[in-house]
Protein backbone atom coordinates (compact mmCIF):
# COMPACT_ATOMS: atom_id res chain seq x y z
CA UNK A 1 0.00 0.00 0.00
CA UNK A 2 1.07 3.68 -0.29
CA UNK A 3 2.34 5.35 3.08
CA UNK A 4 -0.33 5.86 5.04
CA UNK A 5 -0.15 9.26 7.54
CA UNK A 6 0.05 8.87 11.09
CA UNK A 7 -2.93 10.06 12.23
CA UNK A 8 -5.32 8.04 10.43
CA UNK A 9 -3.82 4.79 11.71
CA UNK A 10 -3.80 6.38 15.13
CA UNK A 11 -7.30 7.82 15.01
CA UNK A 12 -8.58 4.16 13.98
CA UNK A 13 -6.50 2.62 16.46
CA UNK A 14 -8.00 5.03 19.13
CA UNK A 15 -11.50 4.86 18.38
CA UNK A 16 -11.31 1.23 18.41
CA UNK A 17 -9.19 0.59 21.33
CA UNK A 18 -6.75 -1.46 20.13
CA UNK A 19 -2.96 -1.13 19.56
CA UNK A 20 -0.48 -0.30 16.97
CA UNK A 21 3.23 -1.37 17.74
CA UNK A 22 5.58 1.27 16.77
CA UNK A 23 8.99 -0.91 16.14
CA UNK A 24 12.38 0.80 16.33
CA UNK A 25 14.01 -0.68 12.72
CA UNK A 26 18.11 0.12 12.07
CA UNK A 27 18.71 -1.27 8.87
CA UNK A 28 17.09 -3.46 5.78
CA UNK A 29 16.28 -6.55 7.68
CA UNK A 30 14.65 -4.65 10.35
CA UNK A 31 12.06 -2.83 8.26
CA UNK A 32 11.66 -5.98 6.32
CA UNK A 33 10.85 -8.03 9.13
CA UNK A 34 8.36 -5.63 10.89
CA UNK A 35 6.64 -5.08 7.45
CA UNK A 36 6.51 -8.72 7.00
CA UNK A 37 5.49 -9.30 10.29
CA UNK A 38 2.57 -6.66 9.61
CA UNK A 39 1.29 -8.71 6.62
CA UNK A 40 1.53 -11.87 8.28
CA UNK A 41 -1.14 -10.83 10.84
CA UNK A 42 -2.95 -8.33 8.80
CA UNK A 43 -2.20 -5.23 11.14
CA UNK A 44 -0.97 -1.31 10.64
CA UNK A 45 1.97 -0.90 11.76
CA UNK A 46 4.39 2.02 12.39
CA UNK A 47 7.87 1.85 11.62
CA UNK A 48 10.33 3.50 14.39
CA UNK A 49 13.71 4.94 13.83
CA UNK A 50 15.95 6.52 16.10
CA UNK A 51 18.18 10.07 15.17
CA UNK A 52 21.08 7.40 15.62
CA UNK A 53 19.92 5.16 12.71
CA UNK A 54 19.11 8.56 10.92
CA UNK A 55 22.32 9.87 11.49
CA UNK A 56 23.78 6.32 10.21
CA UNK A 57 21.52 6.07 7.14
CA UNK A 58 20.35 9.51 6.65
CA UNK A 59 16.63 10.45 6.23
CA UNK A 60 16.52 10.22 2.35
CA UNK A 61 17.51 7.17 2.18
CA UNK A 62 15.12 5.69 5.09
CA UNK A 63 11.75 7.41 3.52
CA UNK A 64 13.06 5.79 0.27
CA UNK A 65 13.33 2.33 1.11
CA UNK A 66 10.51 2.56 3.48
CA UNK A 67 7.98 3.89 0.16
CA UNK A 68 9.31 0.94 -1.63
CA UNK A 69 9.13 -1.70 0.93
CA UNK A 70 5.73 -0.46 2.58
CA UNK A 71 4.40 -0.39 -1.19
CA UNK A 72 4.84 -4.28 -1.42
CA UNK A 73 2.71 -4.81 1.39
CA UNK A 74 -0.93 -4.64 1.42
CA UNK A 75 -1.38 -3.13 4.95
CA UNK A 76 -1.40 -0.13 6.15
CA UNK A 77 2.46 1.79 6.94
CA UNK A 78 3.65 4.74 8.42
CA UNK A 79 7.30 6.07 9.34
CA UNK A 80 8.24 7.95 12.90
CA UNK A 81 11.34 9.55 14.07
CA UNK A 82 11.71 8.64 17.73
CA UNK A 83 12.71 11.18 20.25
CA UNK A 84 14.52 13.88 18.50
CA UNK A 85 15.79 16.81 20.32
CA UNK A 86 17.63 18.30 17.39
CA UNK A 87 15.30 20.41 15.39
CA UNK A 88 17.73 20.15 12.11
CA UNK A 89 16.86 15.96 12.11
CA UNK A 90 13.22 16.67 12.35
CA UNK A 91 13.84 19.50 9.71
CA UNK A 92 15.18 17.35 7.63
CA UNK A 93 12.67 14.14 8.17
CA UNK A 94 9.62 16.39 7.49
CA UNK A 95 11.48 17.29 3.86
CA UNK A 96 12.39 13.95 3.11
CA UNK A 97 8.82 13.05 3.18
CA UNK A 98 8.76 10.88 7.03
CA UNK A 99 5.17 10.58 8.12
CA UNK A 100 5.48 11.45 11.96
CA UNK A 101 8.00 13.29 14.48
CA UNK A 102 8.41 12.97 18.05
CA UNK A 103 9.75 16.47 19.43
CA UNK A 104 11.37 15.52 22.64
CA UNK A 105 11.50 18.95 24.24
CA UNK A 106 11.34 17.58 28.06
CA UNK A 107 14.88 18.62 29.16
CA UNK A 108 13.30 22.68 28.18
CA UNK A 109 11.45 24.42 31.00
CA UNK A 110 7.55 23.91 30.76
CA UNK A 111 6.65 27.53 28.46
CA UNK A 112 9.53 26.48 26.42
CA UNK A 113 8.83 23.00 25.00
CA UNK A 114 5.02 24.30 24.67
CA UNK A 115 6.31 27.45 22.25
CA UNK A 116 9.27 25.18 20.60
CA UNK A 117 6.61 22.20 20.02
CA UNK A 118 3.56 24.66 18.50
CA UNK A 119 6.56 25.57 15.91
CA UNK A 120 7.65 22.24 15.28
CA UNK A 121 3.86 21.43 15.23
CA UNK A 122 3.18 24.34 12.82
CA UNK A 123 5.76 23.30 10.08
CA UNK A 124 4.86 19.67 10.01
CA UNK A 125 1.23 19.92 9.96
CA UNK A 126 2.14 22.37 6.89
CA UNK A 127 3.20 19.10 5.33
CA UNK A 128 0.99 16.69 6.85
CA UNK A 129 3.43 15.03 9.04
CA UNK A 130 2.06 14.22 12.45
CA UNK A 131 3.85 15.59 15.98
CA UNK A 132 4.11 13.26 19.16
CA UNK A 133 4.68 15.49 22.10
CA UNK A 134 6.45 14.86 25.76
CA UNK A 135 6.52 16.82 28.59
CA UNK A 136 8.08 14.47 30.71
CA UNK A 137 11.68 12.35 30.44
CA UNK A 138 10.72 8.81 29.98
CA UNK A 139 13.04 6.93 32.58
CA UNK A 140 16.22 5.32 31.24
CA UNK A 141 18.32 6.21 28.75
CA UNK A 142 17.65 4.92 24.79
CA UNK A 143 20.00 5.42 22.05
CA UNK A 144 21.47 8.79 23.98
CA UNK A 145 17.99 10.25 24.71
CA UNK A 146 15.85 9.91 28.14
CA UNK A 147 17.36 10.67 31.89
CA UNK A 148 18.31 8.02 34.19
CA UNK A 149 16.00 9.26 36.74
CA UNK A 150 12.09 9.86 36.43
CA UNK A 151 11.80 13.29 36.95
CA UNK A 152 8.50 15.20 38.12
CA UNK A 153 5.14 14.32 37.03
CA UNK A 154 3.97 17.76 35.55
CA UNK A 155 0.06 18.52 36.78
CA UNK A 156 -2.83 17.12 34.50
CA UNK A 157 -4.27 21.08 33.84
CA UNK A 158 -1.04 21.53 32.45
CA UNK A 159 -0.60 18.33 30.73
CA UNK A 160 -3.62 19.03 29.31
CA UNK A 161 -2.91 22.67 28.59
CA UNK A 162 -0.10 21.37 26.78
CA UNK A 163 -1.85 19.29 24.35
CA UNK A 164 -4.25 21.85 23.26
CA UNK A 165 -2.26 24.44 22.58
CA UNK A 166 0.51 22.61 20.84
CA UNK A 167 -2.38 20.77 18.53
CA UNK A 168 0.21 17.68 19.17
CA UNK A 169 -1.44 14.71 17.16
CA UNK A 170 -0.05 12.38 20.38
CA UNK A 171 1.34 12.42 23.40
CA UNK A 172 3.58 10.56 25.65
CA UNK A 173 3.19 10.92 29.15
CA UNK A 174 5.78 9.68 32.16
CA UNK A 175 3.54 6.97 33.36
CA UNK A 176 6.31 4.62 35.00
CA UNK A 177 7.32 2.73 32.40
CA UNK A 178 11.13 3.00 31.30
CA UNK A 179 13.46 2.30 28.50
CA UNK A 180 15.56 -0.60 28.15
CA UNK A 181 15.42 -3.65 30.69
CA UNK A 182 13.44 -3.24 33.88
CA UNK A 183 15.11 -4.12 36.91
CA UNK A 184 12.27 -4.80 39.08
CA UNK A 185 8.24 -5.07 38.19
CA UNK A 186 7.67 -1.51 36.89
CA UNK A 187 5.00 0.42 38.86
CA UNK A 188 2.62 1.75 35.80
CA UNK A 189 0.47 5.03 36.46
CA UNK A 190 -2.62 3.45 34.76
CA UNK A 191 -5.25 6.46 35.99
CA UNK A 192 -3.37 9.08 34.29
CA UNK A 193 -3.89 7.76 31.04
CA UNK A 194 -7.20 7.66 31.95
CA UNK A 195 -7.27 11.09 33.11
CA UNK A 196 -5.87 12.80 30.31
CA UNK A 197 -7.73 10.99 27.82
CA UNK A 198 -10.92 11.69 29.76
CA UNK A 199 -9.97 15.70 30.15
CA UNK A 200 -8.59 15.42 26.13
CA UNK A 201 -9.28 12.57 23.92
CA UNK A 202 -5.70 12.63 22.43
CA UNK A 203 -3.78 9.34 21.36
CA UNK A 204 -1.39 8.16 24.23
CA UNK A 205 2.04 6.83 23.66
CA UNK A 206 3.63 3.68 25.87
CA UNK A 207 7.57 4.03 25.60
CA UNK A 208 9.40 1.25 27.21
CA UNK A 209 7.12 -1.18 26.20
CA UNK A 210 10.05 -3.98 25.96
CA UNK A 211 9.08 -5.74 29.32
CA UNK A 212 5.54 -5.03 30.21
CA UNK A 213 2.83 -7.97 30.72
CA UNK A 214 0.69 -8.43 28.18
CA UNK A 215 -1.87 -7.38 30.60
CA UNK A 216 -0.14 -4.74 31.30
CA UNK A 217 -0.14 -3.37 27.34
CA UNK A 218 -3.99 -4.81 27.27
CA UNK A 219 -5.12 -2.13 29.79
CA UNK A 220 -2.97 0.90 28.67
CA UNK A 221 -4.15 0.49 25.09
CA UNK A 222 -7.68 -0.06 26.10
CA UNK A 223 -7.52 3.64 28.39
CA UNK A 224 -6.45 4.92 25.39
CA UNK A 225 -3.18 4.62 23.95
CA UNK A 226 -2.88 3.27 20.86
CA UNK A 227 0.82 3.62 20.23
CA UNK A 228 2.74 0.98 21.73
CA UNK A 229 6.65 1.28 21.40
CA UNK A 230 9.16 -1.71 20.92
CA UNK A 231 13.11 -1.08 20.52
CA UNK A 232 14.86 -2.90 23.19
CA UNK A 233 13.21 -6.28 22.74
CA UNK A 234 14.22 -5.94 18.77
CA UNK A 235 17.59 -5.17 19.48
CA UNK A 236 17.97 -8.45 21.47
CA UNK A 237 15.99 -10.49 18.78
CA UNK A 238 18.22 -9.57 16.14
CA UNK A 239 21.65 -10.20 18.23
CA UNK A 240 20.44 -13.57 19.38
CA UNK A 241 19.60 -14.39 15.82
CA UNK A 242 23.09 -13.12 14.78
CA UNK A 243 24.47 -15.63 17.70
CA UNK A 244 22.52 -18.35 17.18
CA UNK A 245 22.81 -19.14 13.77
CA UNK A 246 26.84 -18.32 13.20
CA UNK A 247 26.95 -20.86 16.51
CA UNK A 248 24.65 -23.35 14.73
CA UNK A 249 26.44 -23.32 11.21
CA UNK A 250 30.39 -22.39 11.75
CA UNK A 251 31.08 -23.29 8.36
CA UNK A 252 28.21 -21.81 6.53
CA UNK A 253 28.96 -18.62 4.30
CA UNK A 254 25.96 -17.58 2.84
CA UNK A 255 25.04 -13.82 3.49
CA UNK A 256 21.45 -14.27 2.63
CA UNK A 257 20.61 -16.96 4.66
CA UNK A 258 21.87 -15.45 7.72
CA UNK A 259 20.30 -12.64 7.35
CA UNK A 260 17.27 -14.81 6.33
CA UNK A 261 17.30 -16.76 9.55
CA UNK A 262 17.39 -13.13 11.42
CA UNK A 263 14.52 -11.80 9.67
CA UNK A 264 12.65 -15.51 10.42
CA UNK A 265 13.08 -15.00 14.37
CA UNK A 266 12.07 -10.72 13.81
CA UNK A 267 8.83 -11.18 12.10
CA UNK A 268 8.35 -13.88 15.21
CA UNK A 269 8.46 -11.32 17.52
CA UNK A 270 6.95 -8.61 16.03
CA UNK A 271 4.02 -10.58 15.39
CA UNK A 272 3.29 -11.65 18.64
CA UNK A 273 3.52 -8.32 19.96
CA UNK A 274 1.20 -7.38 17.00
CA UNK A 275 -1.23 -10.41 18.53
CA UNK A 276 -1.14 -8.84 21.87
CA UNK A 277 -1.68 -5.62 20.99
CA UNK A 278 -5.17 -6.63 19.25
CA UNK A 279 -4.39 -5.16 15.64
CA UNK A 280 -4.18 -8.18 13.69
CA UNK A 281 -6.72 -8.40 11.13
CA UNK A 282 -7.17 -4.33 11.59
CA UNK A 283 -5.18 -3.46 8.61
CA UNK A 284 -8.43 -3.35 6.19
ZN1 LIG B 1 10.89 6.25 23.96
Amino acid sequence: MPVVPMQSILKHAFDNRYGVGAFNIVDWVTMDAVLAAAAETKSPVIVQVSVKTVKVMGAKLIRVMFEEMAGRVPVPATLHLDHCPDRRVIEECIAAGWSSVLFAASKLTYEDNKSQTREVVELAHRHGVAVEGELEAVRGVEDGVGSAEQGAVVALDKAVAFIRETGIDSFAPAIGTAHGMYKGAPKINFTRVSEIVAAEPVPLVVHGGTGLSEETFQDLIRRGAPKVNISTQLKITLADGYRKYLAEKPSEYDPLKLLGAVKRDLVAQVAYFMRVFGSEGKAA
